[in-house]
């Protein structure tokens, strides 16, 4: 069982502290109780954990991505006020942690790290991945963040600018990434489903799907 879920974020917390939320040991102390009992296996809760972080988790943001896309009104609104627009879908947290949309263009590629700590999206990517709160990728991101990218699968032609954005407690950053080609005409449903987690972090590109051309 992996045991780095407990960084809580529902709150803003002291950079660089490390001490377990009272939350976070308590689901720790119930979590170890339902193993011991018998009652849930260790790989059953990893597989909803992985849920929460690849599938359930970043829906959200895949839907704001998808309404941007197809909706310009809602694309400007989002880019100047991220916090506003991404509640107006219904999306609103309990402390509302301030949110900034970065674009990405031909010209212009986002990532996204907290250097400090592991602070993320949760409202709109649910937990983050445990190479997010590595420290690896935190120190990397901002000194090669060509190599970071690199070592995701991503190349970038020289001419595109690489823009770090260091999250905080209270600022979090979610990359708006550039529609796929082979989409025209999609409706949101379509097109939320090909936004991956890792292309809201700035680690990848959306996908063109399947047969569309490259
Ligand atoms: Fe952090």
């Amino acid at each position: 069982m992996s045991s780095d879920h407990d960084h809580h974020h529902d709150h803003g917390h002291e950079h660089g502290q490390d001490v377990p939320s009272p939350t976070a040991l308590r689901v720790k102390a119930l979590e170890s109780l339902l193993i011991e009992k018998g009652l849930i296996d260790a790989a059953a809760l990893d597989a909803i954990v992985d849920a929460y972080e690849t599938k359930i988790g970043p829906r959200n943001g895949a839907r704001v991505v998808a309404r941007a896309w197809t909706d310009a009104a809602y694309k400007a609104r989002l880019l100047t006020d991220a916090t506003a627009a991404i509640e107006e879908i219904g999306f609103v947290g309990s402390d509302r942690p301030h949110m900034i949309v970065v674009e990405n263009t031909p010209t212009t590629h986002n990532l996204v790290v907290c250097t400090l700590c592991s602070c993320y999206p949760w409202l709109v990517l649910g937990l983050p991945p445990v190479w997010y709160k590595s420290s690896a990728y935190r120190s990397r991101a901002v000194i090669d963040p060509r190599g970071v990218l690199n070592d995701f699968g991503l190349t970038l032609d020289e001419g595109v600018a690489v823009q770090v954005w260091d999250s905080t407690a209270e600022l979090r950053y979610l990359v708006l990434p550039e529609r796929p080609a082979g989409t025209e005409g999609w409706g949101e449903e379509a097109l939320a489903d090909l936004v991956s987690r890792d292309s809201m972090v700035g680690v990848a590109k959306v996908a063109a799907p399947a047969g569309a051309a490259p």
